[in-house]
């Protein structure tokens, strides 16, 4: 099955408790998914970057054997998407220093024609109006996720509402599901946002783990999973954009046959987005998810999945 992602391509300087900074790194919520996504399966990625974007992060994404980036567009005259994060002490919240849209400001990315066919669609953390377009000429979907964050809850709310009614399924973190609906507890702020549309909701708590509700036809399904108890947390930038891409690179490639889209199916799915997700925080950049091999993850999603069981 095809899976097109799009959102940020960026440019990131990252400070983390231990003091040390990064500067200029490769980043953004499309590269981090996209890097997770293609250890299950091709990629193909929509984004923009300006012809500031450096050819060395170029080579790294040419470095990802199931990465197509024939959509990646780098466009003359523009700059590339930059953001700053400064992470707190407990490395589970932190503050954007800085956020330079650059080339999010001007006319999306196109979506090449070999792309118009995907059948499971990331809509990665973006401005939702961007989000829409993409949603909007893939009529072949027959399953499109989206992310969103606080900054995007805050300057574009009325096309992020519009987006949330048209997707299948919504990612976001516990604080931004609460901006998003007023409500304080994870579950009543999930269910609040399945009443805006979607048929699944996954709400990502950091070294807490996920809370995630599905509407079927016999009502609300509940689930949650812990995350993967790391003991070496680098930078835990991108984590959720790996877990995303875990997840639906998982449902894209390796169900074959189409079964239900079941709240267990959805479980397992999120299972391997938490795996993808431990890896990502052990450096910075896209450097743990170009180094690991099949065999690394699959080890470590039978630990994880020998942690869930209860007998
Ligand atoms: P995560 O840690 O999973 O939330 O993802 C962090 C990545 O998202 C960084 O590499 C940033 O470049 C990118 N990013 C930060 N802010 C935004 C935003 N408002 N929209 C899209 N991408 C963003």
């Amino acid at each position: 099955m095809s899976l097109i992602v799009t959102g940020t391509i960026g440019i990131d300087t990252v400070e983390t408790p231990s003091g040390e900074t990064r500067e200029d790194i490769l980043g953004g919520s499309c590269a981090y998914f996209s890097a997770a996504a293609q250890h299950h399966g091709k990629v193909n990625m929509v984004a923009a970057v300006g012809d500031d974007f450096p050819q060395e992060y170029r080579d790294t994404l040419d470095g990802f054997a199931n990465i197509d980036r024939q959509g990646l567009e780098i466009r003359s005259g523009s700059k590339t998407f930059r953001w700053g994060g400064k992470y707190h002490d407990n490395m589970d919240h932190r503050d954007t220093t800085f956020t330079d849209l650059n080339v999010l400001e001007e006319a999306p990315p196109a979506v090449p024609d070999e792309y118009k066919d995907a059948q499971y669609v990331f809509l990665a953390n973006g401005h939702p109006a961007v989000q829409l377009g993409m949603l909007e000429q893939l009529p072949n979907r027959k399953l499109a996720v989206a992310d969103t964050m606080d900054l995007w809850i805050n300057i574009a709310l009325d096309d992020l509402k519009i987006l949330v009614s048209k997707v299948d399924g919504l990612v976001l973190n516990f604080d931004e599901a609460q901006l998003l609906t007023g409500h304080q507890n994870t579950v009543a702020a999930a269910k609040h946002i399945l009443d805006m549309g979607p048929s699944f909701v996954v709400v990502k708590k950091g070294e807490h783990g996920c809370l995630f509700v599905m509407r079927d036809n016999e009502g609300i399904g509940i689930g949650s999973l812990p995350a993967y108890p790391a003991e070496k947390v680098i930078d835990p930038t991108g984590a959720g954009d790996s877990f995303a891409g875990g997840m639906m690179g998982y449902l894209a490639h390796d169900h074959g046959g189409e079964p239900d889209f079941t709240l267990d199916r959805l479980k397992a799915a999120l299972a391997h987005g938490t795996v993808m997700a431990s890896f990502t925080i052990e450096t910075f950049s896209l450097e743990r998810l170009a180094s690991i091999s099949t065999a690394d993850l699959a080890e470590r999603f039978d630990e994880f999945a020998r942690m869930l069981r209860v007998h």
